[in-house]
């Protein structure tokens, strides 16, 4: 029995495909990935943006004539596509989609394929409970000795309601993961192998809120941090309102947790902002960048940024052009505005900023931004730095500063896994190239 699992979107759902694949492995599945030979096709959806919900549409309808062929097979429809409020739309638009399960959740298609059929809610969260028991139920065998790097969900789902984000709709309000679960999981990985870990949430910086007795993403690092076998932690994704200064200085004392932050700005204007409702002035953003660079030194700062906003004005966009100019981040992910179904954006504000405008406003930002990464990149030239290496592209290992930095080493020494110094050679904007610094007496691959 084999199955085959097709991820789209966030790390999230990359997060989610692993648990799936683990659990239907513990069923007695294999995995492989030629879908027309999987007797289970799971296809885990994103539609933070319409070019994502078209791509899973296009491959789900791809799958239809497989089905034809082989009656048996059984097909599972996950993620934000499904949603947490129930399919009945997506049911007559893929009437031979067999199981539809809510991002995060591998119960349905569990409890599906043991008992025939998904009888209530409770079977499957039943099954996601007994799977979440055991230890070994993370990463796929593909995975395990070999992931280095791996994400753990801390938070669940969303209630902060950007005006344009279809997330809350799909992910539910925000539920934090007992303390307990994590640090399992964490240990779990660090036993199969994973060095790194990030800790994934829509607004992670808000973990533990609505835990009254458990610790916040400051105190659930620390405790992370003591994790045997474990040499590295992330998190993502930061809100300039919830990134707090006992967080700053979390990160900056605890030696594990690296110096790279993501926190999406979104845009530059104070109108856009408010009109997207994300509850700060781009003066705050300025603050905040000051304060993270003067609490967490070298630190590296990633953001994110929508251009085309409902009613974005030619004078608006330069302000968040002026904005990237005057921070120089280290990264800047750049989407142009996508309407979603449901959200407050895309019933009340007219699309009305052309596709071609938004592409043009795209471009002027990346070129922008791909200059700036040049420069900031540039002033690793001939520094030292430490490296975590994930795997092996082509002739050259691959691997991350603790900022985040993609770096190139040639060695023909098994790297995999490996935290070693580096001298940088080479900068560009989107990596670098290093000499390993010292002669390392490693089994060759
Ligand atoms: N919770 C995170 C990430 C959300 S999704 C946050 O607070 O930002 C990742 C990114 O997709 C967002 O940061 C945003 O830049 C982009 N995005 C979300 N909705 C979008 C939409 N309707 N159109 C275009 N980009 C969107």
């Amino acid at each position: 029995m084999k199955y085959h699992v097709w991820t789209e979107g966030c790390q999230m759902n990359v997060a989610d495909s692993q648990r799936v694949g683990s659990a239907l492995e513990h069923l007695g599945y294999q995995q492989t990935d030629a879908a027309e030979e999987a007797d289970v096709i799971v296809m885990n959806t994103c539609v933070v943006r319409q070019s994502a919900e078209d791509k899973a549409a296009g491959r789900l309808t791809s799958f239809q004539p497989l089905k034809k062929k082989n009656p048996n097979l059984v097909i599972n429809l996950m993620g934000c596509m499904v949603g947490v409020r129930g399919a009945e739309k997506l049911k007559k638009r893929f009437p031979f989609v067999d199981v539809f399960s809510p991002p995060s959740d591998p119960g349905p298609l569990i409890a599906y394929l043991t008992q025939g059929e998904v009888r209530s809610l409770e079977d499957a969260e039943t099954t996601r409970r007994f799977l979440a028991m055991d230890d070994e139920l993370i990463l796929p065998v593909a995975e395990r000795g070999k992931l280095v790097m791996a994400h753990i969900p801390v938070v669940y789902g969303c209630s902060h309601a950007c005006t344009y984000c279809i997330i809350p709709y799909r992910r539910g309000i925000e539920r934090s993961r007992p303390v307990g679960d994590i640090v399992a999981e964490a240990r779990s990985l660090a036993a199969q192998g994973v060095k790194e870990i990030t800790l994934l949430g829509q607004i992670v910086d808000r973990y533990g809120t609505d835990i009254p007795d458990g610790p916040n993403l400051a105190g659930l690092l620390r405790i992370l941090n003591d994790v045997d076998g474990l040499e590295r932690i992330r998190f993502l994704t930061s809100h300039p309102n919830y990134f707090g200064e006992d967080l700053m200085e979390a990160v900056a004392a605890l030696p594990k947790v690296m110096p790279h932050i993501e926190v999406p700005i979104q845009a530059g204007d104070d109108t856009v902002l408010e009109n997207m409702r994300r509850g700060y002035t781009r003066e705050d953003y300025y603050r905040l960048v000051e304060k993270i660079r003067a609490k967490i030194p070298g630190c590296s700062i990633a953001t994110d940024i929508i251009v085309g906003f409902p009613g974005e004005t030619e004078e608006q966009f330069n302000q968040t052009y002026q904005t990237l100019a005057d921070l120089r981040l280290d990264v800047a992910h750049l989407a142009r505005y996508s309407p979603r179904e449901g959200t407050v954006s895309a019933r009340r504000m007219p699309d009305d900023v052309s596709a071609e405008e938004k592409m043009r406003r795209f471009r002027l930002l990346e070129e922008l931004q791909e200059q700036i990464v040049a420069e900031i990149n540039a002033r690793y030239l001939g520094e030292t730095v430490e490296v975590l290496f994930e795997e092996k592209v082509k002739n050259r290992w691959k691997g991350r500063t603790p900022t985040n930095k993609l770096v190139f080493v040639e060695s023909e020494s098994d790297l995999r896994g490996k935290m070693l110094p580096v001298s940088v050679t080479w900068t560009g904007p989107w990596s670098m190239q290093a000499n390993l610094l010292q002669a390392v007496t490693l089994p060759t691959l």
